[in-house]
């Protein structure tokens, strides 16, 4: 289900456990400022998850918030990660759901990267 709103950053959500090691993820990269890890639902054959460490809901959270090293790190990370994922010569897409119209379900901020196919145009045709 889609959070229906964005408020308080909830310590307990899926993220803030597996980045406390208490729920299993399969990690594709990790350190101070980001991890990244396999979803557990794939929607393409590549389907991986980047999150800050830091405890932020949303993008406007976290560019607001964050320090500028977690910032830079967290980015630099996503962009290691399509590489070392061999994304980069046939392309992939990222994506942040933010809030109940985009369907966010995990009240923590994050990155899908997306590839391994042709995924089509960017939306579904209104
Ligand atoms: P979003 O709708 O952008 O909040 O996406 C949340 C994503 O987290 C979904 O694609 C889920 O499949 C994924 N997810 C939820 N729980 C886990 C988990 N324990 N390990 C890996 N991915 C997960």
């Amino acid at each position: 289900m889609p959070v229906s709103g964005l408020g308080d950053y909830d310590s307990n959500n899926v993220f803030a456990r597996i980045l406390r090691g208490e729920i299993p993820c399969r990690e594709v990269l990790r350190n101070r400022f980001a991890l990244a890890f396999h979803d557990i639902a794939p929607r393409a054959p590549v389907h991986v998850l980047v999150i800050p460490t830091g405890p932020y809901v949303s993008l406007a959270d976290f560019s607001a918030h964050a320090a500028e090293g977690e910032i830079a790190g967290f980015w630099r990370a996503v962009g290691e990660v399509a590489k070392s994922l061999k994304l980069e010569a046939p392309g992939y897409r990222i994506l942040a759901n933010t809030g109940f119209d985009a369907h966010q379900e995990v009240p923590h901020f994050h990155v899908h990267i997306f590839g391994g196919r042709p995924l089509g145009p960017m939306l579904v045709e209104m």
